[in-house]
């Protein structure tokens, strides 16, 4: 047992988090790795997955985070403002041995900004960590972006699971913190 709230409220918690990040940078695996504990390298095969849903357990409570996936509409610049309504987070991934990626997170974070407001938590991701002999994108850059636009700072691997279970766990626990402290 021991499934009982504390007070008696049935509490539930359900956040929307969306992942946004040119094409390849390796959003689907994040979101395979951290779901279903999988690694696909034929990237195809996550084409039409709108989200998925994963309990994770933060201080006893269970919260239910539902994380979208682009499922490759990024290539044509196509991701409408119905994938952004209601994300209380967000994981901007690129790839670190990609410096075209690394560049184009202005560019996405200029985009988030024009559908959700500032109180979203935001990640950024420096993804294939696992690659360091093609790195192209040094740690210190990634965090000093991170720094200069106020968001987490992780590198992750999809590929080995580096990190992967913490970089979203860190954006739930951010939101969660937020939420309770409006309930407050
Ligand atoms: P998306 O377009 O951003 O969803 O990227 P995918 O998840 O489809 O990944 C694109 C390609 O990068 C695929 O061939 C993956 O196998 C590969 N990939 C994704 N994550 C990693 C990683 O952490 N390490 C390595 N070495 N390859 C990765
Ligand atoms: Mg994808």
């Amino acid at each position: 047992m021991g499934q009982e709230q504390e007070g008696g409220g049935a509490e539930e918690y359900l956040f929307k988090i969306v992942l946004i990040g040119d094409s390849a940078v390796g959003k689907s695996n994040l979101l395979s790795r951290f779901a279903r504990n999988e690694f696909d390298n034929n990237s195809k095969a996550t084409i039409g997955v709108e989200f998925q849903t994963q309990v994770v357990d933060i201080d006893g409570k269970q919260i239910k985070a539902q994380i979208w996936d682009t499922a490759g509409q990024e290539r044509f610049r196509a991701v409408t403002s119905a994938y952004y309504r209601g994300a209380v987070g967000v994981l901007i991934v690129y790839d670190i041995t990609r410096r075209t990626s690394f560049d184009s997170v202005k560019r996405w974070l200029d985009e988030l900004s024009t559908h959700c407001d500032t109180t979203v938590a935001r990640m950024l991701v420096g993804n294939k960590r696992d690659l360091e002999n093609i790195r192209e994108v040094s740690v210190e850059e990634g965090k000093s972006l991170a720094e200069e636009e106020s968001l987490f700072f992780m590198e992750t691997s999809a590929l080995d699971s580096t990190n992967v279970q913490a970089a979203f766990e860190v954006v739930i626990r951010e939101i969660y913190n937020d939420v309770s402290k409006k309930i407050l």
